[in-house]
């Protein structure tokens, strides 16, 4: 049976070293819940991402994401794929003695449907082994 990881909103994902890439699909959505233009958005909230491929979101002064407000992401419902996705569809080795999300074995339907309501995304269990594990 698939093991489902449930967030727990501990919120390390947010505060540990690393980066959120955006897509120009996300640079629109996110300017546009913000009611900021494009262009603001990027001068005011993005830096280049490492590989200098594109842009991720600006860190504050202590590692935390710009976007996180006490225990709350100030973008909830426009938050990026990659947020969304972890750690259900990408982790790191030994990401559980960080991130407390409980995991819950389930049937494949079961799985499919937190897979949907996490991320956002219809996928099917062949699609998932292949591309995210
Ligand atoms: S955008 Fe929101 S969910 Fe993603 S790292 Fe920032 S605060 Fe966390
Ligand atoms: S995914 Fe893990 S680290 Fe991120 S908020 Fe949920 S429980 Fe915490």
């Amino acid at each position: 049976m698939p093991t489902f990881h449930e967030c727990q909103r501990c919120t390390a994902c947010c505060r540990w070293p690393g980066q959120v890439k955006l897509s120009e699909e996300e640079i629109s959505e996110i300017a546009k819940y913000l009611k900021l233009s494009e262009e603001a958005f990027i001068q005011s909230h993005t830096r280049l991402n490492t590989s200098r491929t594109g842009l991720a979101l600006m860190d504050k002064p202590n590692g935390e994401c710009i976007f996180l407000d006490g225990d709350l992401c100030r973008i909830q419902p426009v938050k990026p794929q990659q947020c969304r996705d972890f750690p259900n569809l990408w982790n790191f080795p030994g990401f559980e003695k960080s991130c407390q999300s409980v995991p819950i074995e389930l049937n494949d339907e079961d799985y499919l449907q937190r897979i949907f309501e996490a991320t956002g995304r219809r996928l099917e269990l062949p699609s998932i082994r292949k591309d995210f594990q």
